[in-house]
């Protein structure tokens, strides 16, 4: 196994390549050298990491030629189509978190609690899961390897980081006198925007088939049913969902309760009586998946609603990629 690796972090400046140096700082991976990369507006500026100041750099066609075992990707569909392959031909492992390479039939859409295995099948590189399919399909997988699902219907309440700066600012800042929007078409404060991402042909927004389409790739079922309504909402961080699912077996529902609380990354916190579920403000800053509210849907046959929580940053984002890194470095998965 090799010792030490070398990791580049191309979007260090935003708010997921934030909240990546801050988990890279808490856990302590054998990689000696770590390069953040920006667009030219951040590079230049100073980064404490780690005690150690370093200059964020500009990400350039030549960046990747020094040589990198791994790099996450944080900044955009458009930088990663440009520079992912380029990464990739110098012989660094990509993990990519835009929407850019995730329905690559080439391409595995990894999260590590769900389809791990799919990591060793890249070819230069991984894609990360948007943001509220990660959290959906963590307590998923489990569900559908136990009872066979059926049908899915997602309605998220996702919060305002999940737009970046922009739409963390359009909440902090949009009561301001003269204040122009920056990121969303109306006010997010007092409104609920049921718009993400988008509109396509069909009426959906991408966000909506992003939901679709990744899930059924992650839980290896391309037929499934699912629909989605994706929602925006005056909330800071940590999205929030409530999912409906059907199930082809029957179930016994406190069976299907211990079969969540025995799956890896989940955390029920059900005890309605004392008013227990899960919460955007507690789920802020973990990077497990909160699920609760779990209860069956009389309509059915066979269903449940349970509402499922998680940090739309972290696990949603930053610390998906680097358990996938982290994933590699276990396996000594590289492509030098
Ligand atoms: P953000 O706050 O707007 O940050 C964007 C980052 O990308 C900044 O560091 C920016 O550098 C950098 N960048 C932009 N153009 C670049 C270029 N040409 N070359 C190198 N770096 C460039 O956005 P974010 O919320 O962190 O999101 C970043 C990516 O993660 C997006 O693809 C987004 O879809 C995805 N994502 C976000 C979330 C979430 O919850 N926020 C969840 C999942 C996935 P400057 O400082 O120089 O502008």
């Amino acid at each position: 196994m090799k010792k030490e690796y070398k990791l580049a972090l191309v979007g260090a400046t935003g708010v997921v390549g934030r909240v990546a140096r801050k988990i890279l700082e808490e856990k302590d991976l054998p990689i000696s050298e770590y390069v953040f990369f920006s667009s030219y507006k951040s590079a230049g500026s100073k980064i404490t990491f780690k005690g150690k100041e370093y200059t964020v750099r500009e990400l350039r066609e030549d960046s990747f030629d020094e040589g990198f075992d791994y790099a996450i990707f944080s900044a955009g569909g458009d930088t990663s189509k440009k520079f992912s392959p380029i990464a990739a031909s110098k012989g660094c492992i990509v993990v990519d978190n835009s929407s850019a390479w995730r329905m690559d039939k080439d391409v595995p859409l990894v999260v590590p609690e769900v389809n791990s295995d799919e990591i060793k099948k890249n070819k230069g590189i991984i894609a990360n899961p948007n943001c509220s399919t990660i959290q959906a399909v963590v307590p998923l997988k489990v569900l559908d390897d136990k009872y066979g699902i059926k049908r899915i219907v997602y309605s998220t309440y996702q919060a305002v980081s999940g737009a970046g700066i922009k739409g963390i600012n359009d909440l902090e800042h949009g009561n301001e006198d003269d204040y122009e929007l920056q990121k969303f078409p109306y006010p997010i404060i007092n409104n609920c925007l049921p718009h993400i991402d988008v509109f396509l042909e069909n009426g959906y927004t991408k966000e909506e088939e992003k939901m679709i389409n990744e899930t059924r790739k992650i839980l290896n079922r391309p037929d499934l049913k699912v629909t989605a309504t994706t929602v925006r909402v005056p909330v800071i961080n940590s999205h929030s969902e409530s999912i409906n699912v059907e199930f082809e077996n029957s179930f016994d529902l406190a069976d299907l309760v211990d079969t969540l609380k025995n799956a890896k990354g989940v955390i029920v916190q059900d005890d309605v009586k004392n008013n227990v579920y899960p919460l955007a403000t507690n789920a802020t800053g973990y990077d497990e998946v909160f699920v609760g509210r779990i209860r069956r849907d009389y309509s059915v046959d066979n269903g449940i609603n349970m509402w499922v929580v998680a940090d739309n940053i972290r696990k949603g984002a930053a610390s998906n990629a680097i358990q996938i890194v982290e994933e590699m470095i276990k396996e000594d998965i590289g492509l030098q």
